[in-house]
């Protein structure tokens, strides 16, 4: 992940000698070779020019760091825009029912584990349902793994996806849990069925959260997705998986400029465990190397 970018910031920051003054068109090249980077990277046009004019404009204009050279001083600056587009803070999952939304194939099931697995290791008390009905394999899958990560799977004998997350709720409650992950059904395409669905579920059980789970290898095409749901299911946050399989993650520069929620996770493979919580600070220093 971001083995492109790890590569490309590397080089053009090198290039910036450790000479006392830096002029602008050292910075300027450096800059537009920067730009070239996220561009290939996959990061949203927009994201990257915005992200460019920021750092130039700092970099010119405010005084240089005091105690550390001018080299260092961009590339501090460099680090902290980054941890800015990439979310800030790091973002917190909201106790009570999440709703998990995004399209067929993500990953979305295998990350309800995954997100069962990491609370319940944090000492939450957490339960799963599945509003699938279209789709019982996908709901045997959820209690499947349910059952191997040792969290309650909720099955009700229901055709209707809003009385299983209403029923799911209630008994989320009765039983005191902290978290209810609430599976929706994933679709090939979005389609307008799916979306008065999901916004059924979300004012029958007005969630604490509802995260998009988006596949990091579909790129831009992701993003557009995810900003048609956004706009039926206002999202708070995105999980993205198929980190491990996405070498450019520009996808994971753009989330938080483009649809203005952050990323919560990231999935980094298949296993249960393979999931890491997003923490824009040290990815950007990750990215810096
Ligand atoms: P759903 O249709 O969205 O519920 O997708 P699934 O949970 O069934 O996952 C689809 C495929 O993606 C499965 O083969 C998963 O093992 C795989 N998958 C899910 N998350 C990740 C991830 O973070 N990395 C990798 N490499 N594969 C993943």
């Amino acid at each position: 992940m971001f083995d492109l970018l790890i590569e490309r910031f590397n080089k053009s920051l090198s290039k910036l000698s450790s000479t006392r003054k830096i002029t602008e068109k050292q910075v300027n090249d450096v800059l537009r070779e920067i730009r070239t980077a996220l561009l290939e990277a996959d990061v949203d046009y927009d994201v990257a020019k915005a992200f460019l004019k920021r750092v130039r404009e700092r970099v010119l204009t405010e005084d240089l760091k005091k105690n550390i050279s001018p080299t260092d001083s961009i590339v501090l600056t460099v680090y902290e825009e980054l941890t800015n587009i990439l979310g800030g803070e790091k973002a917190d999952i909201k106790k009570g029912t999440v709703l998990f939304v995004g399209l067929q194939g993500t990953g979305k099931t295998t990350t309800i584990g995954k997100v069962a697995h990491f609370l319940k290791n944090q000492g939450f008390k957490v339960a799963v349902a599945s509003t699938d009905v279209r789709r019982p394999a996908a709901m045997l899958q959820l209690e499947k793994l349910a059952e191997r990560v040792g969290v309650p799977y909720y099955r009700f004998d229901e055709t209707s996806p809003v009385s299983i997350a209403v029923k799911s709720k209630e008994r989320a409650l009765k039983e005191g849990m902290d978290y209810l992950l609430l599976d929706t059904a994933g679709r090939l395409h979005v389609d307008e069925e799916l979306m008065q669905e999901l916004k059924q579920i979300k004012e029958a059980v007005k969630p604490s959260e509802v995260l998009y789970v988006a596949d990091a290898m579909q790129g831009q095409e992701a993003l557009r997705v995810a900003k048609v749901f956004h706009e039926t299911v206002p999202l708070t946050g995105v999980i993205l998986t198929k980190m491990d399989g996405d070498a450019r993650g520009g996808v994971a520069l753009s989330v938080k400029s483009a649809i203005g929620v952050p990323i919560k996770f990231v999935g980094v493979g298949e296993k249960i465990e393979d999931l890491e919580v997003f923490y824009p600070d040290r990815i950007a220093q990750r990215i810096l190397g």
